[in-house]
């Protein structure tokens, strides 16, 4: 590991931090140092501060401690990220045999100079309790594989040398700051310290000093376990990344599936879960050596992971995905089975042991390592599960580093247990209400154009995650650009698709499952039109139209009914049918008969799927020429034609739709994705229903 400290970008922040002083601009610099290197820190891990004086509004000093706050991440954090907190009523907590972490988070918020600030780190006391200005604080990787080991404490010795004061393991909290605080004391000459299975603290009276002491620190120990390790036998041949893919795709739904919930009320019957899979040759090589499954037993490289990853993964040495969707499934269900038994039994004996009162989360895993598939992560959220995923990687990489330089030992269950059930770091998780479709994953065909683009947007804006896909990749990345605004860019995901093409239609899904782990909500919705009369409608333009409306429904009813099955999570399918079928116009045959041929076909699903609790439901639209900024491909086509079908201007055409309806209505996308909202929500126990979206066309009334 090296220094990334460059004198310009040093300059840089001086500049542009300058309101905030020299101290604060550095600190942020080399706070984003730290954070922008996963090996040393990641997502909201570590933490930094800096001592200055400050100024109150009486125009008092004050020595004032600048830590990090909750909700901040090093990487991108800025100056109010690091609030200020006067330094001598901290010191002066000291004193105190000992403080509960209500009080301590009390504490700190009111000697915060800014009553808007987010709360101190949990770590405050241990920076305010510390002489030096500036003090960095990692979970290092290499810090965390070196005292991830029986013999933690002579290994860092031996590696690190006697510069560094030796923290046993403390939960963090007033006891760890008072605990550091003393052993410090005692090697004042120290210039950072280790915390056993936590991480490393360096200091320094600049803010360069201190991170490249960190950085020194981390490299020393990278070399030494670099020079320790010995061969780690792979048996047998390491799967390949595009089969493990192609397994990964088949496995998601069926997991997903047993990771839902059945909730009570026939409304929302199950509560989800997105998943996020990881694969690489690296992970590959990993799951496949020998000591994978027992690593995979023992705990994490720190317990803050905890309430992301649980404390230990589910390891499933086999699914045998050949065996086909059944047996996979009962594999599966008896490993999860296990883990929730296991989960139970080491609340039942924590609690026991403890004596003391807590309510069990939930008992299912959050990582799940598939030896010849790869990693599958869970979370009530695409950003969750990722969070899951990349400190399950490292995790990975680490124990098996550890393991290669000793043997990898973990923390005890009475810690991890205080860590995940302490209350300080379940309010990291937050406890917002979720979105009416929050947990679901949406697949919306043709969704580049403006009825698509409507529905992709107002299912994110329900909290669903969304599939883009389309035929056309530059709409289609547009269109993805613009639901990113609202979902975010791990909330939906873009996939090429040919619709007439069954192997094009089956591949999306497949990467939907990648993706999200599955599909919840269906949107049938890539469509074509043709003008032109019975008699001179060519045949080659009546059979693309046949193909690409009906014949796109088909395919994606057939591969979204295929997963939604395979989950048995039940789920909704919204076939975008048209105001056509039930008031059909002259001239217009093709686009007409493919319509109402799929919404018949709506209807039959909705029959054969409703026994596996999947409801199947028609839109009938009409005249939707943009959404925004994004403009009806169909109509910008067809426009012409259809205007002097009618005998009207094609400029006319749009007004004309909307005198027609009796609401005098302009259909946008919007107004259809809202209805696409309305069954997907399952607002009502409906199924092979048709909801008009068109401003009251008494033609074309559903009958
Ligand atoms: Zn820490």
């Amino acid at each position: 590991m090296q220094s990334r400290w460059s004198d310009a970008d040093a300059q840089e922040y001086r500049d542009r931090y300058a309101p905030w002083g020299e101290p604060l601009a550095l600190r942020v610099y080399t706070s984003r140092l730290i954070g922008q290197d996963p090996d040393l820190v990641m997502h909201g891990g570590g933490n930094t501060s800096v001592k200055i004086v400050k100024e109150t509004v009486l125009g008092e000093k004050i020595d004032a401690l600048c830590v990090k706050g909750s909700g901040w991440d090093l990487d991108s954090i800025e100056p109010p990220g690091l609030p200020a907190l006067a330094l001598e009523p901290l010191r002066a907590l000291r004193a105190l045999p000992g403080l509960s972490d209500e009080e301590m988070v009390n504490q700190q918020r009111i000697r915060l100079f800014d009553s808007k600030s987010p709360n101190p780190s949990v770590e405050t006391l241990l920076h305010a309790f510390l002489p030096q200005t500036f003090i960095d604080h990692t979970h290092a990787d290499a810090i965390l594989a070196l005292t991830n080991q029986p013999d933690g404490a002579e290994l860092v010795r031996e590696a690190l040398g006697d510069k560094l004061v030796l923290v046993p393991y403390v939960m963090p909290g007033f006891a760890l700051a008072k605990l550091a605080a003393e052993l410090y004391e005692k090697e004042p000459e120290a210039d950072g310290m280790v915390l056993l299975k936590h991480g490393l603290f360096t200091f320094g009276e600049d803010a360069r000093t201190s991170y490249e002491r960190t950085i020194e620190v981390v490299d020393r120990a990278e070399r030494f376990l670099a020079g320790r390790a010995k061969a780690i036998s792979v048996p047998g041949p390491v799967a390949a990344v595009e089969e493990a893919r192609r397994k990964a795709a088949t496995v998601a739904p069926l997991l997903r599936g047993l990771l839902g919930t059945a909730t009570p009320g026939a409304d929302q019957p199950y509560r989800r879960v997105v998943l996020e899979y990881r694969v690489s040759d690296e992970i590959l090589t990993t799951l496949a050596e020998e000591s994978a499954g027992a690593l995979a037993e023992r705990g994490p490289l720190t317990p803050d992971h905890v309430i992301r990853t649980k404390a230990t993964p589910l390891f499933v040495a086999d699914v045998g995905v050949e065996a086909g969707a059944d047996a996979i499934r009962d594999v599966l269900r008896a490993a999860i089975e296990g883990f929730r038994s296991r989960y139970a039994a080491y609340f039942d004996a924590q609690v026991a042991a403890k004596k003391i009162e807590r309510t069990k989360l939930d008992s299912d895993p959050r990582v799940i390592l598939l030896p010849g598939i790869g990693v599958f992560c869970a979370g009530k959220s695409a950003k969750d599960a990722r969070i899951a995923a990349d400190l399950t990687e490292h995790t990975l990489r680490i124990k098996s580093q550890a393991e290669r330089a000793g043997t990898y030992e973990a923390l005890g269950d009475g810690d991890l247990f205080d860590m995940e059930y302490w209350s300080l770091e379940q309010a990291k998780l937050g406890k917002a209400a979720e979105k009416p479709l929050a947990r679901q994953v949406a697949l919306v065909t043709g969704a580049a154009g403006a009825i698509g683009i409507g529905v992709c947007l107002e299912l994110a804006r329900e909290g669903a995650h969304v599939v883009l896909s389309d035929i056309d990749p530059d709409g289609l990345e547009k269109a993805r650009a613009r639901v990113a605004k609202v979902a975010g860019s791990a909330g939906c995901a873009a996939v090429l698709m040919d619709v007439t093409d069954p192997v094009s239609v089956d591949e999306a899904f497949d990467e939907a499952c990648r993706c999200f782990g599955g599909v919840d909500i269906v949107v049938p919705n890539a469509g074509i039109a043709h003008v032109g009369s019975l008699v001179e409608t060519d045949p080659k333009r009546f059979d693309k139209v046949i193909d690409v409306n009906l014949g796109g429904y088909f395919h994606t009813m057939q591969s979204g009914a295929r997963v939604l099955k395979a989950q048995g999570t039940g789920g909704n399918i919204i076939v975008q049918a048209s105001k056509n079928v039930f008031g059909p116009g002259a001239d217009f045959g093709a686009y007409s008969a493919s319509k109402a041929a799929g919404h018949q076909l709506g209807k039959v699903a909705a029959i054969e799927l409703a026994p596996v609790g999947i409801r199947v439901n028609m839109i009938n639209a009409d005249a939707v020429f943009s959404e925004g900024e994004t403009r009806s491909g169909l109509w910008d086509e067809i426009g012409a034609d259809r205007a002097a079908s009618k005998g009207i201007d094609a400029d006319e055409l749009q007004e004309h739709y909307r005198k027609r309806n009796l609401l005098h209505a302009t259909i946008s996308g919007a107004h259809v994705g809202r209805a696409v909202v309305f069954f997907a929500s399952n607002q009502t126990p409906t199924t092979g229903a048709t909801l008009p979206v068109d401003g009251g066309v008494a033609a074309a009334f559903p009958r």
